[in-house]
């Protein structure tokens, strides 16, 4: 038995969904282990293309068992509108091969309204929330005022629960944002609705996991976002409000006690960021448009224009530090063939002049300016690369030179959105 945790090493959208989609071939279990819907996890494949925002991305693979954990931000009313798409596609989705975690907590319809109410009521603050109702959801499940996806199979108990939570959230609405309350039939229709079409889904997937942990199966943790927008160790507040981080990846699946075996951590070959926050590596202009437009770069999950600029080694360092990561996934090398010449962010400069490759606290970021170095490019399509050998010397010298200042080995190379488009080194 082995497992593995795929995750994040900067702002997200680094490609954790296309290296799940590849390496669950290797693999029986795919867990999510935190976030919710504000996901956007690309996959390409021979049933086509897909952007998942609950679903984990093993979900393609025969005979893989794909898991919704403890962590995860439940959102029924979405989660059935994405399974129903990507079974109009047809991919097979049961009981069988997709299971809920009994205590997954769930992302009710407030949750979304209470995003949104705060992004305005912040107006030029705000944090750029995809208004999936990640922030009020998990506010919520750590002051203990939502209930459990279990709870569904005891609707007193439900009930009774929900009535305390519903009286909570309408003295904020009304209170706080003088909005609509919301009545007690009207919640629990939706339950009923949303709740019932996912129910066969539940079940205790810790033990499930324990079963599986005893009959050797390998297991997959994916993860969402990455290690800057972790909620510990992430540029707060500009961060999620979940642990992105691998060691969260056990007690956010429902093997609490388990050592991660392998952390791959996924790369970018150049720095995206959607959202609001630092981003000292950050370019403008036609420079910016160049780059987004190469590597299409517009957020998977809200369509937004991503904020682009070069590799960023100060933050992948940390990053890659706070994933504990042993080997790297770069992603999206062959987007960088355009360039003549390859800018890195080496180093930050701090506002007294000196210079640090350490990733500075985050009241400072803000002042920081990138110091820049440019490597040469090598101009030549290298999408068809699947060997090391195939790629030009000057996209070798390119990974070779981010490997050794991010201090982690770079195993997989990958050179375009396909399963099949990637280099093992
Ligand atoms: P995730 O959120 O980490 O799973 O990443 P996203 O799916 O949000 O963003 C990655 C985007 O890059 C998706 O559109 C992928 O299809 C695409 N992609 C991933 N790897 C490569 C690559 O090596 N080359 C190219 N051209 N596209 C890639
Ligand atoms: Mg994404």
């Amino acid at each position: 038995m082995s497992n593995c945790a795929i995750v994040g090493i900067n702002w997200g959208d680094e490609g954790k969904g296309r290296m799940v989609d590849l390496i669950t071939r290797d693999y029986d279990i795919v867990i999510r282990y935190q976030g919710g819907g504000n996901a956007g996890h690309t996959v390409v494949n021979e049933k086509g293309k897909f952007a998942l925002h609950l679903l984990p991305s093993g979900i393609f693979r025969d005979g893989v068992v794909n898991i919704l954990g403890n962590g995860v931000a439940l959102d029924c009313e979405s989660l059935w509108t994405e399974m129903e798409d990507v079974r109009s596609k047809g991919v097979k989705i049961s009981p069988e091969t997709l299971k809920i975690s009994e205590r997954a907590s769930l992302l009710l319809p407030w949750h979304r309204e209470l995003d949104a109410l705060e992004e305005t009521r912040l107006k030029d603050q705000k944090y750029g929330s995809t208004k999936q109702g990640i922030a009020p959801f998990y506010s919520d499940k750590f002051r203990k005022k939502t209930i459990m996806a279990g709870e569904l199979f005891y609707p007193e108990y439900l009930k009774a629960h929900l009535s305390g939570i519903l009286e909570w959230e309408n003295l904020i609405l009304k209170n706080i944002y003088r909005a609509p309350e919301w009545d007690m039939d009207k919640i629990l229709n939706w339950i009923q609705e949303y709740g019932g079409k996912i129910r066969d889904f539940i079940c205790d997937t810790g033990a499930f996991l324990q079963d599986a942990v005893k009959e050797n199966k390998n297991i997959l943790f994916e993860a969402q976002l990455g290690a800057l927008r972790d909620l510990d160790y992430g540029i707060y507040p500009y961060t999620t409000s979940s642990n992105a981080i691998a060691a969260y990846a056990p007690v956010g699946s429902g093997l609490p006690g388990m050592k991660l075996d392998k952390i791959i951590g996924v790369v970018k070959a150049y720095s995206t960021c959607v959202g609001e926050g630092p981003f000292v590596c950050e370019l403008f202009g036609k420079e910016a448009d160049q780059l987004r437009e190469a590597g299409r770069e517009y957020g998977a999950k809200t369509g937004r224009p991503r904020r682009v600029g070069p590799i960023d080694i100060p933050a992948t360092r940390y990053g890659v530090q706070s994933q504990n990561a042993d080997c790297i996934a770069l992603t999206k090398l062959d987007i960088l063939s355009y360039l003549d010449q390859i800018p890195v962010c080496v180093k930050y400069q701090l506002p007294d002049g000196t210079r640090t490759e350490a990733f500075p606290f985050p009241a400072l970021l803000n002042q920081c300016q990138p110091v820049i170095e440019y490597l040469p490019g090598w101009k030549r399509d290298i999408s068809g690369a699947r060997n090391w050998d195939d790629l030009p010397e000057a996209a070798r010298n390119y990974v070779d030179y981010i490997q050794s200042k991010i201090g982690a080995y770079i195993g997989y190379i990958s050179v375009g959105p396909e399963r099949d488009a990637i280099i093992l080194k």
